[in-house]
């Protein structure tokens, strides 16, 4: 479409992106490679690389330094971070997890990477 504004600049570091949301955000940007189902995408108009991973259970778009950044992005990392924010973020209690001194998630018991242990794994 012409004269669609680039969202770059404006877009978080790393965010998920809504089923709903895929085509809009695919059709912002340019595939130049594709691995087991993440992308290596270029914004046309400032050039901005991005990681996008269409395939797992929740997509999710990483904002890369470089092109040569999207072997190592940490999509665990990533999603763990944006599913805490969605939670409110982090609490001002400690984690209970057994000497762990991590603050815990916004009115849950754990920290992000104990909540996870404890019901994702
Ligand atoms: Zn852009
Ligand atoms: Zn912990």
């Amino acid at each position: 479409m012409r004269g669609m504004a680039c969202q770059c600049a404006s877009s978080p570091d790393s965010f998920e992106v809504w089923p709903d949301d895929v085509e809009a955000f695919s059709g912002r940007v340019t595939l130049h490679e594709e691995s087991r189902g993440v992308g290596l995408y270029q914004c046309p108009s400032c050039h901005q690389w991005w990681y996008f991973d269409s395939l797992s259970r929740s997509n999710l778009a990483v904002k890369l330094p470089n092109k040569e950044a999207w072997g190592r992005v940490d999509a665990e990392t990533h999603r763990m971070r944006i599913w805490t924010d969605q939670q409110g973020g982090i609490g001002s209690d400690t984690c209970r997890w057994r000497g762990c001194d991590n603050p815990a998630i916004r009115d849950r018991a754990f920290c992000p990477e104990h909540f996870f242990k404890r019901d994702f794994s």
